[in-house]
């Protein structure tokens, strides 16, 4: 029979650490509560229990100890976390502590170098901090005779936090992912391909705390469909961090097919992306979203150079992030592996960057020309019709997601019978 933590007495409680919270002074919070409900929207389904605030942490309570390892991973994934400790809960008294910090420090094996370092969140707890400092070490070099205590960098570090009701001691923990908790930044609308940038720029942004809304551009009609479902598959992938809340799909095709026969080939190129852009920030606005997002890093391919990124920016008035503007493909492949959308974005789809491509891209597009070639096509038009032609698919894992009203009236509107257009 299981029994709550509360009613075992020293028992494995996960601490979350978050630094730039701290930082953030009135809206601290804020920023505290949409961590909580973050992380426990994350660890839903997982032997988790409660997530509270104690003492300028997060307490996440686990259904029984051996989950602490499990729980402590998905944690640690959830941005504004900067580190997860594994500790033990116990009561205030010293024989509860010491041996709760003997068995933290056998968790944290192999070391050569240690030191105890207690502090209290209250006052109401009459053992001074260098006492219990002192009283812990005793016992700890007692149990490790080989080891050396080290108050300057050492390997471990034991600590006893006492606060009001327990006392919480750790040693192992995980470093954390960073950041800020998603939903406190605002929206964005980040432009989602299949490929290895975009995925790491959109967990960029939802890592300094914005909520983000994909959208992708298949090739559909003129392609299969297979692009879309790996930009699905990415967004699943980025669950764990809980950065996206919605994908919209545009199929793009046919507006490239009518592009590709009215422009220079040379503009092809610019044209597709000055029309993603106005797509995106027409979809910004119906979201309420407050910036674009992309993967594109300067220089990487032609469509990248200072000029052509001026030609596509002209073409909206939104800002644009491009949180990978100034990182090597090395860099962005590594940060896809760790994320776990390296081998989705190593499959390859056609979308609609592989249709219709011109022989010799423009590399250094110049506006008069750029402009010349908007006015040659009905691209307001084109916007309404792809807005109007949009789908959607929504992910569980961003609860500060929240679709916007307008959208849901429009997608009632338009849905095909049968969609899943409400909530
Ligand atoms: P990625 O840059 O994501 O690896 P890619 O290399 O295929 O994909 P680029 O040609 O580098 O695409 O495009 C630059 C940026 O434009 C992408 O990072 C992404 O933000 C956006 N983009 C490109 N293709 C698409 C698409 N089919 N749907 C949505 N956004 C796209
Ligand atoms: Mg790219």
């Amino acid at each position: 029979m299981t029994t709550s933590s509360e009613e075992r007495q020293t028992h494995r409680v996960c601490l979350v650490h978050y630094h730039e919270i701290g930082l953030k002074g009135k809206n601290r919070s804020v920023f505290e509560n949409q961590l909580v409900r973050n992380l426990r929207h994350a660890l839903k389904g997982l032997p988790a229990g409660r997530v509270s605030r104690i003492a300028g942490h997060l307490l996440v309570e686990l259904e029984d100890d051996s989950s602490v390892r499990v729980v402590a991973d998905a944690t640690r994934k959830v941005p504004g976390v900067a580190r997860v400790s594994m500790a033990w809960c116990c009561e205030r008294d010293p024989e509860a502590y010491n041996a709760a910090a003997l068995e933290a420090l056998h968790e944290a094996e192999p070391f050569e170098t240690f030191k105890v370092h207690a502090h209290k969140s209250n006052t109401d707890y009459a053992a001074h901090t260098l006492d219990i400092n002192r009283d812990v070490g005793a016992v700890l070099c007692a149990e490790f005779p080989d080891k050396r205590v080290q108050m300057h960098h050492p390997d471990v570090t034991v600590t006893v936090l006492v606060s009001q009701g327990s006392a919480y001691v750790y040693a192992a923990g995980e470093q954390g992912c960073g950041g800020l908790p998603v939903g406190t930044a605002g929206k964005v609308v980040s432009l989602l391909s299949s490929g290895f940038d975009s995925p790491v720029a959109s967990w960029q942004i939802g890592k300094r705390g914005a909520t983000v809304v994909g959208i992708h551009f298949s090739g559909r009609p003129m392609t299969s469909d297979a692009s879309e479902y790996l930009a699905q598959d990415i967004c699943r992938a980025l669950s764990p961090a809980g950065v996206i809340g919605r994908l919209y799909v545009v199929p793009f095709g046919a507006c490239q097919r009518e592009i590709s026969l009215t422009v220079p080939q040379s503009l092809r190129v610019i044209m597709y992306r000055r029309l993603m852009f106005a797509v995106a920030e027409r979809l910004a606005s119906i979201e309420g979203a407050k910036a674009l997002v992309t993967g594109e890093s300067v220089g990487q391919v032609a469509s990248q150079t200072l000029d052509n990124i001026a030609a596509t920016n002209d073409a909206v008035t939104i800002p644009i992030l491009r949180p990978l503007s100034g990182t090597d493909k090395q860099d962005i492949i590594r940060s896809a592996q760790e994320l776990g959308t390296y081998d989705i974005s190593a499959q390859t789809a056609p979308d609609c960057c592989t249709l219709f491509m011109p022989r010799r891209p423009e590399t250094h597009a110049r506006m008069p020309e750029v402009r010349e070639a908007w006015e040659m096509f009905d691209h307001d038009g084109m916007v309404e019709q792809l807005i109007a032609d949009i789908e959607y698919v929504d992910f569980d894992n961003c609860p500060s997601y929240k679709p916007p009203r307008q959208a849901r009236a429009f997608h009632h509107e338009l849905a095909p019978a049968g969609w899943d257009v409400g909530r």
